[in-house]
C-alpha cells in the first residue's frame, strides 16, 4: 500500500496535535501544460528525474499507468478513515483528472488494452476517470476527494450527469491559478455545483484583488526549484487579508522552500467538512 502523503494541505491537525493521514492517489501519470503556472511543473520534473520520461507531458502521447494497486489502496484508505471516524483527503498529484481522455501505456511503453463486453479495446484515462468518479467516490464516504484541475470547463463535461444537480458531499472541486491572466478559471469553477477551492500556487505575480464568492478554501504558495520565479510574501499577505475579509480559510504553503515562511504567514487553515 502506498505511503501517506507529505503534502501538508492534505493533512489537518487533530485535536491532540497529530496530523491526519492524507493520500496521493494517481490513476495515471502525465499531462499537458495549460498556463504559465505549469512552466516548472513538479509532476513533470519528478517523472523525468525518476523515470527519465519527458514524453508523458506530450499533448498527443499516451499517459502511463503506474500504480496497479491504486484501486486496492483507495479501498484500504477508506477502511482506515472509517475506523478512525475521520475524513481523509485524497489528491492526484501526477495528473489532471479532468484532462481530455488519452490512451495509456504500461512501464514497458506498451499500449494497454482491456476487455469491454468481450472485446479488447484500448484502456483510456477517460475510462479510469469514469470508474473513479462513478464507483470509487460513492464507495468511499470517508475519503474527501480533492479534484484539482487547470481545466475547470471540463468538470461538468466529464463528471457523472447527476453531479450537475447533486454533487457528492465527499468531493471538492479545485482549480489552480498563478497570475491575474488566469482569474477567468475562477468563474469556470464557480459554475460547478458543490464545494470549491483555489490553489494559487505557484503564484508568479501580484494579485491585488480576488473575488472569493463561492470559494471555500484558498491555498497560496511560491515556486520552488532551481528555475523558480520570484515570489514576494507581500503578495501572500494581500491574499491572506482578502481571505479574512471574505471569510475564506487560508493555507500558506511555502515561499520557495529555501527561505522560511514569515511568522505572520504561518497559517494552515482547513475548511470544515460539511
Ligand atoms: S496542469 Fe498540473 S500536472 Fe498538468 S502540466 Fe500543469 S502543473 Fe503539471
Amino acid at each position: 500500500m502506498a505511503t501517506e502523503s507529505t503534502i501538508e494541505w492534505l493533512r489537518p491537525q487533530r485535536a491532540d496535535g497529530s496530523l491526519m493521514p492524507g493520500h496521493t492517489g494517481n490513476l495515471w501519470w502525465g499531462c499537458e501544460e495549460v498556463h504559465a503556472g505549469c512552466r516548472e511543473c513538479y509532476a513533470r520534473k519528478w517523472a523525468n528525474r525518476h523515470h527519465k520520461d519527458k514524453r508523458l507531458w506530450d499533448p498527443e502521447r499516451a499517459r502511463r499507468l503506474v500504480i496497479k494497486s491504486i484501486w486496492d489502496n483507495l479501498r484500504s484508505w477508506q477502511r482506515a478513515a472509517q475506523k478512525a471516524g475521520e475524513m481523509h483527503r485524497v489528491f492526484g498529484s501526477m495528473m489532471d483528472i479532468y484532462e481530455k481522455s488519452m490512451a495509456t501505456v504500461d512501464w514497458l511503453d506498451k499500449d494497454v488494452y482491456h476487455e469491454v463486453e468481450g472485446v479488447s479495446v484500448p484502456l483510456t484515462t477517460g475510462f479510469l476517470r469514469d470508474r473513479y468518479l462513478q464507483t470509487v467516490v460513492p464507495a468511499t464516504p470517508n475519503l474527501w476527494h480533492l479534484l484539482l484541475t487547470k481545466r475547470p470547463s471540463n468538470i461538468l463535461k466529464f463528471s457523472p450527469p447527476e453531479w450537475r444537480t447533486a454533487p457528492p458531499q465527499n468531493v471538492m472541486f479545485g482549480t489552480s491559478i498563478s497570475e491575474p491572466a488566469n482569474l477567468r478559471l475562477l468563474d469556470l469553477l464557480r459554475a460547478v455545483p458543490g464545494r470549491r477551492f483555489v490553489s494559487l500556487e505557484p503564484q508568479i505575480a501580484y494579485i491585488p484583488e480576488l473575488d472569493l464568492t463561492g470559494i471555500d478554501w484558498l491555498i497560496v504558495g511560491g515556486e520552488s526549484g532551481g528555475l523558480r520565479r520570484p515570489f514576494n510574501p507581500d503578495w501572500a499577505r494581500r491574499l491572506r487579508d482578502i481571505s479574512r475579509e471574505q471569510g475564506v480559510p487560508f493555507f500558506m504553503k511555502q515561499w520557495d522552500k529555501v527561505q522560511p515562511v514569515p511568522a505572520d504567514l504561518l497559517i494552515h487553515e482547513f475548511p470544515a467538512y460539511a
